[in-house]
C-alpha cells in the first residue's frame, strides 16, 4: 500500500474513532537529540560528544537486563505451561501465557483467552487483536514496547466470566509475570480484569481515568477491545483514555487523573 493510502486509512480510522479534527506538529518544533535504537524505552540514551563510552555500556546493561527477563519470563512459561490447577484445563486447546517486550513500560491485562486466543495460544488476536492493534498504531505504540496478559492463561467455557476460584488460582502466575517484566503502567482491560485486579465491584464507567494501584503500580482501566466492536458507542472514550494512557507513559513523573468521557449510551454489563 502506497504511503497516501496509508494516511488515508489512518485518519478514516481516527475519525472512526471520534476524533474530530487534527492538530498539526509546529514547523518550529525543538531539534530532537537523536537516541539509540538499541536503547529500550526504560532507559533512552543521549549520544553527546564525549560521552559515547558511557552510552556504550548502558546499552549493553540495558540488554543485560532484557535478557535476564526474557529468560525468567521463558522459564516460568515451561513451569507453568502445564498447569492443571483449575478444570479449565480441561477444555483449553492452548495455554496463552502472554507475549511482548520483557521489560515493557507498559502492560496491558485482559481477563481471559477467547476463541482465537484459545487456539493460537497467543493474547489478543483475531478482530478485537487486530482492533487493539490498530488502536495502539495511532497513539504511536507498538507490540513491541508492550506486554499483554490475562488474568487466567486457559478460555473459560463460552467466553463466560471467569470464576473466584479459577482467578484465584491463576492471578500468582500473572504476578510473577509483572515481577519480571516490572512494568511503570499497568492498563486493566475491561471491566472484568479491572473488578479481579482492584478487588472491586464497581462498574467500569466509575473505575476509568482515576490512577489505582495494583501491587503499588499505578493502575489505569479502560474498554477491552471486544467491548469496542461490540458497541461503537464505546470508541470514542475508549480513544480519549488511550490518548491519556500514552501520555502518562509519556511522563511517569506526572501522573494524573483525567475526566473521562462516557459513552452515548451506556449499556449494561460493561
Ligand atoms: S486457568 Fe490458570 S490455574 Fe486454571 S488451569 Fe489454566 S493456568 Fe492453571
Amino acid at each position: 500500500m502506497d504511503l497516501k493510502k496509508k494516511l488515508i486509512k489512518l485518519l478514516e480510522f481516527r475519525r472512526e474513532l471520534g476524533e474530530d479534527y487534527l492538530i498539526m506538529p509546529s514547523w518550529n518544533e525543538p531539534e530532537k537529540v537523536p537516541v539509540d535504537k538499541k536503547a529500550t524505552s526504560r532507559e533512552k540514551v543521549e549520544f553527546k560528544s564525549g560521552v559515547t563510552g558511557k552510552a556504550d555500556m548502558k546499552i549493553e546493561e540495558n540488554e543485560n537486563a532484557n535478557n535476564q527477563a526474557k529468560s525468567a519470563l521463558e522459564k516460568h512459561y515451561q513451569e507453568i505451561k502445564d498447569c492443571q490447577l483449575c478444570p479449565l484445563h480441561e477444555t483449553r486447546h492452548k495455554f496463552v501465557y502472554g507475549i511482548g517486550n520483557p521489560q515493557a513500560d507498559l502492560m496491558f491485562i485482559g481477563e481471559a483467552p477467547g476463541k482465537d486466543e484459545d487456539l493460537r495460544g497467543v493474547p489478543f488476536v483475531g478482530a478485537a487483536g487486530g482492533l487493539f492493534d490498530k488502536i495502539l498504531k495511532v497513539v504511536e505504540l507498538s507490540r513491541d514496547e508492550i506486554y499483554i496478559a490475562n488474568i487466567l492463561k486457559c478460555r473459560p467455557p463460552k467466553n463466560r466470566d471467569p470464576l473466584p476460584s479459577e482467578v484465584s488460582k491463576c492471578i500468582p502466575y500473572l504476578n510473577r509475570q509483572i515481577e519480571i517484566i516490572k512494568p511503570r503502567i499497568i492498563c486493566a482491560l475491561g471491566r472484568v480484569a479491572a473488578q479481579n485486579l482492584l478487588d472491586t465491584n464497581l462498574p467500569l464507567g466509575r473505575l476509568r481515568g482515576e490512577i489505582h494501584f495494583f501491587n503499588r503500580i499505578p493502575l489505569v482501566v479502560t474498554y477491552h477491545p471486544a467491548a469496542l466492536l461490540r458497541n461503537s458507542n464505546f470508541k470514542k472514550p475508549a480513544w480519549e483514555d488511550f490518548k491519556w494512557i500514552k501520555q502518562l507513559c509519556d511522563n511517569p513523573g506526572q501522573i494524573t487523573p483525567y475526566q473521562p468521557e462516557p459513552p452515548k449510551k451506556l449499556s449494561l454489563g460493561l
